[in-house]
């Protein structure tokens, strides 16, 4: 466990945006602190780095080894070589989820959500109802919303105060150097391959899913999607009180709110309208944050207010442009085959969408896709890295290689018909071509407005 006090020379592995912070709450602790980064980085970044933090680039040096402790960068490769000598040397390494908690007050309120998909748009939509229930009933608790979402943990530490609530996106690559995490509420929406090659396999990755609920005790809140097997397992295993949802008719927990097609039926008797929010996976999330929120005491009806206003985030599923009857659809966040199932879950089964596939390959396979291509897609346009192995894998569909996403847009945007759909919902991550899926699909939202802009002014609307 990270004890304050116990240590005091820190080795950060990873020049990031949560290392910098976490260096940066641990200096001001008092800390002597190094941060180790292995690619040779520009000077700009190191300009940005906390006043008293030593930094070495471009390689690890035996410096790493002379730490008390070493605080390992969500992203770090759990086997790679650095990180395997620290443990052979028996120096203890943490998350920076971890580190960043130990420097907490006493009497915050931890929420935490969890799973492959869908943790960002419950976190923000928890964090909402919070927001707002902490401003109706104005007794100057805060709401904090962090982790992977966006402000990393160690940044919103040090503003915390007793009564305040904390509400965390964590990841599996957080979660698996987490030992002691302990939040009260607690949320683990789903659980599909994902992020294998780092975890060392399924086995290891659902292992990191569980930290979520291992330390919970059983006044604590545990919130899990009834209809997903690695979940029910999870169930069974939690300390805590279990609250599950579904918008299956079949499910393996008997749940507490379910989805009559209309509205969300809690079994504590509540009814609330979801958001508007395309596809039946948002009601999950919804259910899920309701389920978090009205066990920490929101009313239903806060919970409903904030439904009513919430919407869509952006890059999942986000409608931003409509031109000559087309549909414009960003769906970048869909970086597994997963999501893209789940976006196209969303449309009706009405052969008209236009996808765009492709990126950095994350080793799943794409035949996953085909029973909802053949009922929704007219084509498909393959950019990046995995353009070979989503032709093999899709072979028979109508595709049409693009290279890149410029190619695809103004391949989409010449040739989509009036009611039809251009989707970007790549399945892949956007490495190979682009810095972040945030990046991607800001340039494919840049690619069509400016197509959409030359046709206006052109006089061809
Ligand atoms: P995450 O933060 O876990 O990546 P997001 O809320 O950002 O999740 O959503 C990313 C994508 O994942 C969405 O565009 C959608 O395709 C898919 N998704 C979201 N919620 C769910 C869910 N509950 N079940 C399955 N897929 C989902």
């Amino acid at each position: 466990m990270f004890r304050k006090n116990k240590y005091k020379k820190a080795c950060i592995i990873g020049l990031g945006k949560s290392g910098r912070a976490v260096a940066q709450l641990l200096a001001d602790n008092g800390y002597e602190v190094l941060i180790s980064e292995e690619t040779a980085i520009q000077e700009p970044a190191l300009l940005k780095l906390p006043a008293g933090v030593r930094v070495e680039t471009g390689g690890h040096t035996q410096a790493v080894f002379q730490s008390d402790f070493i605080v390992k960068s969500p992203g770090i490769f759990p086997k790679s070589p650095v990180l395997l000598e620290c443990k052979k040397r028996k120096i203890p390494v943490f998350s920076e989820l971890e580190t960043a908690l130990a420097f907490m007050p006493k009497g915050v309120r931890v929420f935490a959500v969890t799973g492959t998909n869908g943790k960002t748009t419950t976190t923000a939509l928890l964090g909402e109802i919070l927001d707002e229930h902490c401003r109706q009933t104005g007794r100057g608790a805060r709401v904090f919303v962090c982790g992977n979402i966006g402000t990393p943990v160690s940044l919103i530490v040090p503003e915390l105060k007793p009564g305040d609530n904390l509400v965390i996106e964590v990841s599996s690559y957080q979660l698996e150097d987490s030992t002691y995490f302990h939040p009260q509420y607690a949320c683990l929406l789903n659980v599909t391959p994902d992020h294998l090659d780092h975890h060392g396999g399924l086995k290891n990755y659902i292992k990191a899913k569980m930290r979520i609920f291992k330390n919970q005790r059983e006044k604590d809140v545990l919130v899990l999607n009834g209809a997903d097997t690695a979940c029910a397992q999870a169930a069974q295993k939690a300390p805590s009180e279990v609250f599950a949802f579904s918008t299956h008719p079949k499910h393996l927990l008997k749940t507490d709110v379910f989805f009559d097609g209309d509205e969300m039926i809690f079994s504590a008797g509540h009814q609330l309208r979801p958001p508007h929010l395309k596809g039946i996976h948002n009601v999950e999330n919804a259910m899920a944050a309701a389920l978090m929120a009205l066990e920490a005491g929101v009313p239903a009806a806060t919970v409903q207010s904030v439904f009513d206003r919430f919407t869509a985030m952006e890059h999942r599923i986000e409608q931003f442009a409509y031109h000559r009857g087309v549909t414009y659809v960003n769906d970048s966040k869909a970086t597994n085959v997963d999501s893209t199932v789940t976006a196209l879950k969303s449309f009706p089964a009405a052969k008209h969408i236009w996808l765009i596939l492709g990126g950095r390959d994350k080793g799943f396979p794409y035949t996953e896709l085909l029973p909802y291509l053949k009922t929704r897609c007219k084509q498909v346009l393959t950019i990046g890295e995995a353009m070979d192995k989503i032709e093999k894998d899709l072979a028979g569909f109508p595709l049409t290689r693009c290279f890149d996403l410029k190619r695809a847009a103004e391949y989409a945007f010449a040739n989509a018909q009036k009611g039809d759909v251009v989707l970007l919902s790549p399945a892949c991550s956007s490495f190979d071509q682009f810095k972040s899926f945030e990046h991607r699909g800001q340039v494919f939202k840049q690619l069509i407005n400016a197509l959409v802009f030359a046709a206006r002014t052109d006089g061809k609307n």
